[in-house]
């Protein structure tokens, strides 16, 4: 069984916890260093970046996750999460740090007011059929990735909304409240691949 964690600082790492367990994964909640030791990947939840940001800092988690990322655990974000694997964050608040890893610029709020929140349904060819329906909320969009990185959805716009690039998957959406698993069901075949 793979053991897979979900950081816990803030967001909506109880829904990811709940749709991990569904799919069979050994969850637990990761609030500190320790609690990295013998995970086999890492979810990082949506919600609010800047605040994750500040309390992996404060609970000096900052520095072992990035040293996990690094070491090449398999890590899945959502939302916020997709900026906190970004190596570059555009209308990030003043003094706001990633963890980095993805060679992506992404861009905060990148949807407007009028957009903030909005669904809409993506077709994602590595998933297959149906197309994914997305839900956005004050969503990120990647606007631009290095050479190592796979585009794995994109609106028409051509703005990137599902990015994978070795270990690390992301996407501007929130998979985990539709009912829709595949999105972790793929991430967990890395994480048992990468055992
Ligand atoms: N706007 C949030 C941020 O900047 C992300 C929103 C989300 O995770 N739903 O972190």
């Amino acid at each position: 069984t793979a053991r897979v964690g979900v950081l816990a600082l803030q967001g909506d790492f109880r829904e990811h916890a709940a749709v991990l367990t569904s799919l069979g994964a050994d969850v637990s909640l990761i609030r500190r260093p320790s609690e990295l030791t013998g995970i086999d990947g890492l979810v990082l939840p949506g919600g609010e970046s800047s605040v994750m940001d500040k309390l992996a800092r404060s609970f000096d988690l900052a520095g072992p996750l990035r040293e996990a990322i690094s070491a090449g655990l398999p890590v899945y974000g959502t939302c916020a999460g997709l900026i906190l694997l970004a190596d570059r964050i555009l209308d990030g608040i003043a003094g706001q740090q990633s963890l980095g890893g993805l060679d992506v610029s992404v861009r905060r709020n990148a949807f407007g007011s009028q957009l903030d929140s909005f669904e809409t349904d993506l077709p994602i060819p590595i998933l297959g059929d149906p197309p994914v329906h997305a839900v956005f909320i004050r969503a990120p969009a990647v606007e631009a990735a290095g050479p190592a990185v796979t585009p794995l959805a994109s609106l028409p716009d051509g703005r990137m909304v599902a990015v994978e690039q070795g270990n690390l998957l992301g996407t501007s959406f929130h998979p985990e409240v539709t009912g829709d698993t595949r999105f972790h069901a793929y991430f967990l075949d890395k994480v048992e691949r990468s055992r």
